[in-house]
């Protein structure tokens, strides 16, 4: 028996139709790269959202067709977040820090047909260009004064000329909810990028669960700054988030240094921001040099890597900053677990309370989860036994752009390359990524537990722990330190901190340091160069 509701499809074009008509107002920021600023409402980015896809339509682009982006986050990038999902077609957001030739592998295995590109990425668009013989349209996101004096692109559009001569009567087409919206590609450590293709459906349950309370808590009276890039996994749904909840959006565009973020979340009144552990760091180094506070500044939503301990409890005891610990996957729209406290934990004591805090945290309603060993038999959640995370849900894909349906699952779960524990309420903790975990006589040394404890170091800027092959264990545990800017912090003195940390075999059998540590195009150690780097050495 059916049920006599409307079957109305979950489309992207009502995310910004809502902001325009109940929000149409409240303000989307964006800094541009010399630091101006360009402000409007979402009335605005929705009124150049439907010349956009006007403009897309009348090159003879169609339902279904690949549209490249390369850009920041910034009002144009946004304004194409909506346009090309609304009229059917999928934005390919590329990740412009990957080396050249996987961006053009990028747009030719997405077969873009069209490219749209800040002026940073020119050389990028062109490598697209000179490779991808199918795409035919190259957009620069400028006004027509800004562009290019010289490109090898031919007859290259500005996306200012081109919206001002559209149409803004364009009424967003209604079709299928599980029509193709968005393509990301996994950042490919290992092997060529693989595609991750959203449907509007996935992406619009994920926008009503990001803004629950107990997931990323998004209102009306929130200003949020992704601070995660819109060319990484949709920059974790919040564009999406924002125009459904109606909160004010600030957009960093490419300026990602501590004073900049300082001065964009003070200025704007940010309340709420997320991204990565690497750019925080730079915040807290600004704002304790200068003696500075933060007036609206409460949440913050940091995934992608274990969020170290150090930086939790200072933006928490010295700012009153709340850091809500959270995992995902590209895979996964991202967003996996949260992690915030329930009632049951409010008279725990803070030691304890931590210690969950330091967990990735909770499925958010949408998400399942099994713990399996490597023989798949299920295995308990009692927070102590380590195995493989497997997940499912509407917003998790089952497979690889151009591969089979179903090929990306076992059993019907998607593996996550994760190894974690699972607690009896069913708060995950990651071990590590299955090939960054240290495997040491038969055991297993959490690598991530390691950085943790080493990060509390004062003079610990940044660690990162890898496996060295060993004869006699198979792997052992290499510690690589950046100290911080002064210090002359000594092997010996890092070795007696980090006694009776950790248990006594996870003790690194050397401690490296050096002036950098490769972070990848996500945002993350570049573990595998770091393997590379120091396999079968004793030392620097
Ligand atoms: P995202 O884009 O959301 O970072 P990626 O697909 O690039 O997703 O990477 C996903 C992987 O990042 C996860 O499988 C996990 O290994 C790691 N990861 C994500 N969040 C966390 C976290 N909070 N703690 C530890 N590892 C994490």
């Amino acid at each position: 028996l059916a049920g006599q509701t409307m079957n109305s499809p979950l489309l992207i074009s009502s995310l910004i139709q809502n902001a325009d008509r109940y929000f149409g107002d409240v303000e989307i920021v964006s800094r541009r790269g010399d630091g101006t600023i360009h402000r409007y409402g979402y009335r605005d980015c929705h009124t150049r959202a439907r010349r956009l896809a006007a403009a897309l339509a009348k090159l003879g682009l169609e339902i279904g067709d690949r549209i490249a982006s390369l850009g920041w986050n910034n009002f144009r990038h946004l304004e194409a977040y909506f346009a090309v999902p609304g009229m059917g077609m999928v934005l390919n957001t590329i990740n412009p820090k990957l080396h050249r030739d996987q961006v053009a592998y990028i747009a030719g295995h997405a077969e873009a047909r069209c490219v749209l590109f800040d002026l940073s990425f020119l050389a990028q668009a062109e490598t697209i260009a000179a490779q991808c013989p199918q795409a035919l349209h190259f957009i620069a996101m400028c006004a027509p004064e800004e562009m290019p004096a010289t490109t090898s692109i031919a007859n290259l559009i500005c996306y200012e000329e081109l919206i001002a001569g559209a149409t803004d009567r364009f009424e967003w087409p209604v079709f299928d909810e599980t029509a193709a919206s968005a393509l990301c590609y996994t950042s490919g450590t290992t092997g060529p990028p693989k595609g991750v293709l959203y449907s509007h459906r996935a992406t619009m349950i994920h926008s009503y669960a990001e803004v629950m309370p107990d997931a990323f808590n998004i209102s009306s009276r929130d200003t949020i700054t992704p601070v995660v890039p819109m060319y990484h996994a949709n920059a974790w749904g919040l564009p999406y988030a924002a125009a459904l909840a109606g909160a004010k959006l600030v957009l960093p565009g490419p300026l990602m240094d501590g004073k900049s973020l300082y001065d964009l979340i003070e200025g704007e009144g940010v309340t709420f921001s997320a991204g990565v552990p690497t750019v925080w760091s730079g915040l807290l180094d600004h704002v304790a040099a200068n003696g500075l506070s933060f007036t609206h500044f409460k949440r913050m939503n940091i995934g992608g890597s274990a969020c170290p301990t150090a930086m939790m409890k200072t933006f928490r005891e010295q700012y009153g900053v709340d850091v809500i610990h959270a995992w995902g996957m590209t895979e996964m729209s991202p967003m996996g677990t949260i992690c915030s406290l329930q009632a049951r934990h409010a008279n725990l004591p803070e030691d304890e309370r931590q210690m969950l805090r330091e967990t990735q945290g909770h499925p958010v309603f949408g998400v399942d989860m099994r713990l399996l060993d490597d023989q798949g038999v299920e295995l308990p959640w009692d927070g102590k036994t380590t195995g493989n995370l497997y997940v499912k849900g509407a917003w998790v894909i089952d497979s690889y752009y151009k591969d089979v349906p179903g090929s990306a699952l076992r059993e019907g779960w998607l593996p996550t390359g994760d190894v974690v524990t699972i607690n009896p309420q069913g708060y995950i903790k990651i071990t590590d990524r299955s090939k960054d975990i240290i495997k040491s006589g038969g055991e297993w040394i959490s690598s991530i537990e390691v950085e943790n404890v080493s990060q509390l170091h004062p003079d610990v800027q940044q660690a990162a722990c890898i496996g060295i092959a060993d004869q006699k264990w198979g792997e052992r545990p290499l510690l690589v330190v950046i100290r911080r800017a002064g210090s002359n912090l000594e092997k010996a003195a890092l070795f007696d901190f980090l006694e009776g940390k950790i248990a006594k075999w996870w003790m690194p059998d050397d401690i490296v340091f050096v002036d950098s540590i490769e972070i990848g195009p996500t945002g993350k150690v570049l573990k595998n160069r770091l393997r590379e780097r120091f396999s079968g050495q004793d030392g620097p």
